[in-house]
């Protein structure tokens, strides 16, 4: 088991704001609901992304040719390609994900950003990890990058119910799929989180967030140096980022 006395601290690291012309070279789909858009692009050279929840703006035309920006998790970067994948859950109605369901090998866009990287050590004794398709991107991620000796309990709201995004990671793993908001509340209510220091991540729409920010902050108290949580899109409104807890400034 990995030591508590290493700095848990979390930090923000700061990137020049650059804007990288971009195309796609292939579009697969992740589960039954989302599409992973893997682009390429010289200009990709030097693309920093250091923290797991990282966003970089999705900068597209829309289907009335406006130009549109919308946040989006850097699922893969791969340097010795220069190739930056996204992965956009598919819903009615948006533009980003419509984009997304047009794209083809070649389709133009522009990514920004990321302009920052909060950066969570990974030394917790464990790890909570919790959020709806939005949010399933980052937590993939942050699967992936966790070392063993440490524990990661992701849950996973996942509406159109398949469950079958292939997660991995080294940390001792116990991943939840629940397909509705009640039950995804609930399981997160049930859980006995472990002995040690935890790291708690929430991520998706931010109603939901809001509810879960109570349910740590209020009523677990737990740390708020040990905790994130956003609101990666409201129902109703377009392009909403809230941050509703952060462990760093
Ligand atoms: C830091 C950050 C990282 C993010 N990372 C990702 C990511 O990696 N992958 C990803 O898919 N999304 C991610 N999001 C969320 C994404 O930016 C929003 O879902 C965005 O609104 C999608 O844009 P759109 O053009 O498709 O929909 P919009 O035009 O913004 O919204 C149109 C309508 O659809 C609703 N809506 C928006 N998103 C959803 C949704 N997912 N499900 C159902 N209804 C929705 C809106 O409330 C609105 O009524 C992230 C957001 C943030 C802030």
């Amino acid at each position: 088991m990995i030591e508590a006395t290493q700095d848990l601290a979390s930090r923000r690291v700061r990137h020049e704001a650059v804007r990288r012309p971009v195309t796609v070279v292939g579009v697969e789909p992740v589960g039954a609901n989302s599409l992973s858009v893997t682009f390429e692009g010289a200009a990709l050279a030097g693309f920093t992304s250091l923290g797991f929840d990282d966003h970089c703006k999705f900068i597209f035309e829309d289907a009335g040719g406006e130009e549109a920006k919308r946040d989006f998790t850097p699922r893969r970067f791969d340097p010795h390609r220069n190739w930056l994948t996204l992965e956009f859950a598919l819903h009615e109605g948006g533009a980003a994900s419509e984009w997304a369901e047009r794209a083809l090998p070649g389709s133009a866009a522009t990514i920004g950003g990321p302009k920052s990287s909060v950066v969570v050590p990974t030394g917790y004794a464990w790890h909570l990890l919790a959020g709806d398709p939005t949010a399933a991107p980052a937590i993939a991620r942050r699967l992936e990058e966790l070392p063993e000796g440490t524990r990661a309990i992701a849950i996973l709201l996942d509406p159109a119910g398949s469950g079958d995004r292939l997660l991995s990671s080294r940390a001792e793993m116990d991943v939840r799929w629940t397909k509705e908001e009640g039950a995804f509340v609930k399981e997160i209510r049930s859980i006995k989180l472990p002995e040690g220091p935890g790291f708690v991540w929430c991520a998706g729409e931010a109603g939901l967030m809001a509810q879960l920010r109570n349910l740590f902050v209020t009523e677990r108290q737990h740390p708020r140096s040990a905790l994130r949580i956003a609101g990666y899109w409201k129902l109703g409104s377009a392009g909403v980022h809230e941050t509703i807890e952060s462990s760093v400034a």
